[in-house]
């Protein structure tokens, strides 16, 4: 049977780029909340050097982001949450600023010569570093041509640009909205919890709860509340190839319910 050119065109070139497109987003979002986030970031958990050299390779492939740079934006905005220095507070910008901007914004924060030496000097480069995951368009690049080997040109273009704007979106919505919209459980930060956000983030729109504990491995404080990348940890700890740095919650001592 012969469709219709636009017909041809939903079958076989947009669905499948969709569906890729959601399998590489979910992949680099886990691999950021997990390996980039609480792995790097806040050392919650200590991973299986195979496993985090698949997250490494991951975040080359799909985000092209360096784990040193991230982690010192991310840690500077622990140490300055919504106060002036924090790089994204939309507590000081605006929340549309922050999420129209976030990539801006970061670039902006690592224009800092002094921001590595300050907040990652214990994230070290070593040889893959120096050959594969220090060079962004070379992952970037190769990322886009797997897709393209995998879907076709157009395909492999289209998943590429939606995983892109998804990732940069939900990114930039943590950021954002994540201090300004939603339900604030701990009241030390202006950081709100949005549980749609932490779906589609695995985890990471629980953003109050990340700031009344940033070193511990899990988001998920409450009855309901729902951390995919938790899952994951989960996962790895059974597997015996990711060790937590603490087991249960750990509240920061600043960190109260108002009930409380
Ligand atoms: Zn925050
Ligand atoms: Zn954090």
């Amino acid at each position: 049977m012969r469709y219709p050119v636009g017909m041809s065109f939903l079958t076989n070139t947009l669905v499948p780029a969709l569906i890729v497109a959601a399998i590489v987003n979910t992949i680099a979002m886990a691999s950021t909340t997990v390996y980039l986030h609480r792995a790097v970031s806040h050392k919650a958990l200590t991973l299986h050097p195979f496993v985090e050299w698949l997250f490494r390779a991951a975040i080359w492939l799909t985000t092209g982001i360096k784990p040193k740079q991230w982690a010192a934006v991310h840690r500077k905005h622990h140490a300055f949450t919504d106060s002036e220095g924090d790089p994204h507070s939309p507590v000081l910008l605006g929340w549309q600023k922050v999420q129209a901007g976030n990539v801006g914004l970061y670039r902006k924060a690592l224009s800092d010569p002094q921001i590595i030496d300050r907040y990652a000097r214990d994230v070290v480069d070593d040889r893959w570093d120096r050959w594969f995951f220090g060079h962004h368009l070379f992952g970037l690049g190769t990322g886009i041509a797997v897709l393209i080997i995998v879907l076709g040109p157009v395909g492999g273009l289209l998943a590429a640009f939606i995983h892109t704007n998804a990732y940069l979106a939900g990114n930039a919505a943590v950021n954002a909205l994540g201090h300004h919209f939603g339900k604030r459980t701990y009241t030390n930060s202006a950081a709100t919890n949005l549980q749609w956000l932490a779906f589609f983030t695995m985890g990471e729109g629980l953003h109050n709860n990340h700031h009344a504990a940033p070193s511990s491995p899990r988001l998920s404080h409450r009855r309901g509340e729902i951390d995919p990348g938790w899952w994951l940890i989960k996962l790895l700890t059974k597997a015996r190839l990711a060790t937590l740095r603490f087991d249960d919650i750990k509240l920061v001592a600043s960190a109260r319910t108002p009930a409380a």
